[in-house]
């Protein structure tokens, strides 16, 4: 995990927030290669779970709702006790209950104790009293639970279909740490998906299945992915089943994203506190009833540890350590890197060409600096899944190289084939596949310098 935080920083993609103020404990802020690659995992769930599926629709609700939203969900009850926690195992106790100062669990030592709502509290407009006490939410479900019949009424869906929300929420964790895994002011991808009763168990499976196969599908080994189901007696109040898909993070086995059946305790709460029906009208059965819930509940910030950790690899290389991210090309924060090979003026004028016209379709860097071994080990070092390098002959004979990442193989191709290349490589095509006029130019491993 060093290392990762360590690269991650000097290479730009998590930096600690305010850090020239000294940091702010457990919040981080994604730089300018973390921002992409964050984007790129929200853009691929997004596509998954919304873009290419006729029975979702997308939502960007509030983060500030109305404060009885909390008093109906069971956040406002459930927590306000005096909370401590175990410095080992992490479980957290209602200190009242506690007989003894040490975890029940493990006999661990705990945490002071302190009146705790894991809710962050503010006030709505400038008078700072009880009544205009708002909340930051902690999870982004419920903007979806109290627009159902919004969407309903809009879409005209028909169950089963789902809403699905990517936004911030906020946690006054306890304890927080292990870099991004844990921190208060976080991201979810969130899906809430409305079946009729009886037909929740055979959903729930569904979607256990589909969330598994979107991580691997992007990449993450399979023998790093466990589900865990939970017991009995840990279920959430609102919950009838959760599995959580959980991943090898360096500190071990943990969450990366729970997956619950809610039956119907969101929609018949927010009935009740309302005083609206959420009821559902089904036309088939022309039955009235409250649909039973599904909810695949993932972590942006931990999806993103995992794709980091996942890729992350290192190897030696004609006698030097080269250290590269394998990520899925829909995820690598750039695409293509367009490198001179010198800084001639024609050369670069050339590879500043090329740099524009691939802009205008993916991410592409220019990299100038130092020897071209140098600038690959760079690329490597980020995950950029190709680098297309402009020499001397490339003003002779319009061909440009493109060299893959994870073999370090190099095809030339023409300059006008070039695009049409880079997006069937970007799609998976092998690279030996050439274009016309393209041949394979190296596939010997090449030097840092
Ligand atoms: P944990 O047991 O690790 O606290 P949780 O069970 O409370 O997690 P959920 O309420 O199920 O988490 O939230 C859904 C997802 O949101 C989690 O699987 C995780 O990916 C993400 N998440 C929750 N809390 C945090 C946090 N404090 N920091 C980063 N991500 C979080």
């Amino acid at each position: 995990m060093e290392k990762l935080v360590s690269l991650c920083r000097r290479r730009g993609f998590i930096f600690p927030s305010s850090e020239i103020y000294g940091g702010l404990s457990s919040c981080w802020d994604y730089g300018p290669l973390g921002v992409e690659l964050k984007k790129n995992i929200k853009q691929a769930w997004w596509r998954a779970v919304v873009q290419q599926r006729a029975d979702m629709v997308g939502l960007d609700a509030s983060i500030i709702m109305h404060p009885r939203v909390w008093e109906a969900s069971g956040h406002l009850e459930s927590f306000t006790d005096p909370l401590v926690e175990c410095k080992n195992c992490h479980q957290r106790w209602k200190a009242d209950d506690l007989t003894e100062n040490k975890c029940p669990s493990c006999g661990g030592e705990l945490t002071d104790e302190r009146q705790f709502n894991m809710m962050f509290k503010t006030f709505m407009g400038p008078v700072e009293e009880a009544a205009n006490v708002v909340y930051l939410r902690p999870e982004t479900a419920q903007g979806m639970f109290v627009n159902f019949q919004n969407v309903v009424n809009t879409t005209r869906k028909r169950l089963p279909f789902g809403i699905a929300q990517i936004g911030k929420s906020f946690r006054n964790e306890i304890t927080t740490g292990n870099f991004i895994f844990r921190s208060r002011e976080f991201e979810q991808m969130e899906i809430e998906y409305f079946v009729k009763p009886g037909t929740d168990g055979e959903w729930f499976d569904y979607w256990l299945e589909a969330r598994l196969n979107w991580y691997t599908k992007l990449g993450i080994k399979q023998e790093n992915l466990k589900l865990r189901e939970h017991g009995k007696e840990e279920l959430s109040h609102y919950s009838r089943r959760t599995v959580d898909i959980n991943y090898l993070f360096p500190m071990g086995w943990a969450e990366l994203e729970g997956i619950a059946n809610r039956g119907e305790f969101d929609l018949a709460q927010h009935s009740k506190h309302s005083g609206k029906s959420l009821e559902y009208h089904d036309n088939d059965t022309n039955e009235n009833y409250l649909p039973y819930i599904i909810e695949p509940s993932a972590g942006v910030d931990r999806s993103t540890l995992a794709f980091l950790c996942d890729a992350y690899d290192e190897e030696t290389v004609v006698g030097e350590l080269r250290v590269l991210f394998h990520f899925d090309p829909a995820l690598a924060p750039y695409k293509i890197s367009v490198l001179p090979l010198s800084k001639k003026e024609n050369l670069t004028a050339l590879a500043k060409d090329i740099h524009t016209e691939l802009c205008q379709h993916w991410m592409v860097e220019f990299d100038i600096t130092q020897s071209i071994g140098r600038r690959y080990r760079r690329q490597d070092e980020i995950g950029t899944p190709f680098c297309v390098t402009v020499d001397f002959d490339s003003l002779e004979d319009n061909q440009v190289t493109i060299r893959e990442r994870d073999t370090m193989n190099q095809i030339r191709v023409p300059i006008a084939e070039l695009k049409n290349t880079l997006q069937a490589k970007l799609a998976g095509e092998d690279l030996f596949v050439l274009p016309p006029g393209g041949k394979i130019w190296k596939v010997e491993k090449e030097s840092a310098t």
